[in-house]
């Protein structure tokens, strides 16, 4: 089952402007969202207090809509709402992302579901970043993006060039023009290079640490930044890193800080590789982890940074579950 909302606004109150308006509202849901219209279990309807001569229900059973339920209820009046508004909630036979539909100016309440906003977690290795966008972009039904798997490729191709990750010339001549993509298959981001998917290979500790070498350069910054912009300018998304809140976008929506202690941090890397069959040695495992958070730290461009404005979160002692849920409870209130 899914929900499906919408809205639209009327310039009168009269029964031909609200058959019009919801016929056109219902029509774009269901185009919006390949409906078909035996998919259609029930739809909801609400008005604004200043709609009186007709029900929205009863236009869209005119228009079509026989085999459903059908419901048409007053919204109460409050200061500063929009006028002559009538919104919509349907709910269907099908379990894929909604596409809500808002015409004729008819505003949004709850920007998570419709509006475009971006989510930037930042936060040091295995604070739990990576596990918690992907969550909160499935839940969101919006995009994912892994911001360090883009500084990750970057280092692989250094490796694999034979080149100095740490030599910003060298470095800079190999990013002009870095054949590094990033592609979506099923929802799940697929890392490629000159048309490899290399989303595998850039998890070895050896391309970790490259990371955090190349990640220093300007060169480097500059040009993920700039891809990374041009994904989130255009759609909602969830973006995971070190500089996101506070540099790659500075005005997102929704920002969150999420650490935890080495230990903690170590041992989750450990389990994650562990699981991927690597043999892992957990005390040079902590020692890379460190050494990585203190570079990413220090650097002088774009460190690794709480920016003032996100909500700080010590993951150390709770559930994957229990930090979703304080994100969205965050993301909420400030709805
Ligand atoms: O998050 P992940 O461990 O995959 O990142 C790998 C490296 O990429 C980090 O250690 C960091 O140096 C760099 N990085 C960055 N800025 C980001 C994301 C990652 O500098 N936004």
């Amino acid at each position: 089952m899914t929900v499906i909302r919408g809205a639209t606004t009327i310039a009168e109150d009269s029964p031909e402007e609200i058959r019009a308006a919801v016929r056109e509202l219902l029509e774009q849901i269901e185009s919006r969202n390949f409906l078909k219209r035996e998919e259609v279990v029930s739809i909801v309807f609400s008005s604004t207090s200043d709609i009186h001569s007709f029900y929205p229900a009863k236009a869209a059973r005119e228009a079509g809509f026989e085999g459903c339920s059908l419901f048409s209820a007053q919204e109460p009046d409050i200061e500063g709402g929009l006028r002559l508004c009538i919104r919509v909630m349907l709910f269907v036979e099908k379990n894929d992302a909604p596409h809500h539909v808002y015409l004729r100016g008819a505003r949004v309440l709850r920007k998570d579901v419709a509006q475009k906003f971006n989510v930037a977690i930042d936060g040091p290795a295995g604070s739990g970043k990576s596990t918690i966008a992907r969550l909160l972009a499935r839940d969101y039904h919006i995009l994912y993006l892994d911001t360090g798997a883009m500084y990750r490729a970057c280092a692989l191709a250094a490796l694999r060039a034979g080149i100095d990750v740490a030599d910003e010339a060298q470095v800079c001549v190999l990013m002009r023009d870095i054949p590094l993509n990033v592609v979506y298959r099923d929802g799940e981001q697929h890392t490629m290079l000159d048309g490899e998917d290399v989303s595998g290979q850039i998890r070895t500790p050896e391309v970790s640490m490259a990371a955090s070498t190349v990640s220093r350069h300007m060169s480097v910054r500059m040009k993920m930044v700039e891809k990374q912009r041009e994904i989130a300018g255009k759609m909602s998304c969830v973006l995971d890193g070190r500089d996101i809140g506070t540099f790659v976008l500075p005005d997102a929506d929704f920002k969150f800080f999420l650490t935890a202690s080495a230990e903690v941090r170590a041992k989750r890397r450990a389990d994650e590789m562990t699981a991927k069959g690597y043999q892992v040695d957990f005390e040079k495992l902590k020692q890379e982890i460190a050494a990585r958070d203190e570079q990413d730290s220090t650097r002088e461009f774009a460190p690794l940074k709480r920016a003032d404005d996100a909500v700080l979160i010590d993951t150390s002692d709770m559930t994957i579950e229990e930090v979703l849920r304080t994100i969205k409870s965050k993301m909420q209130e400030k709805i």
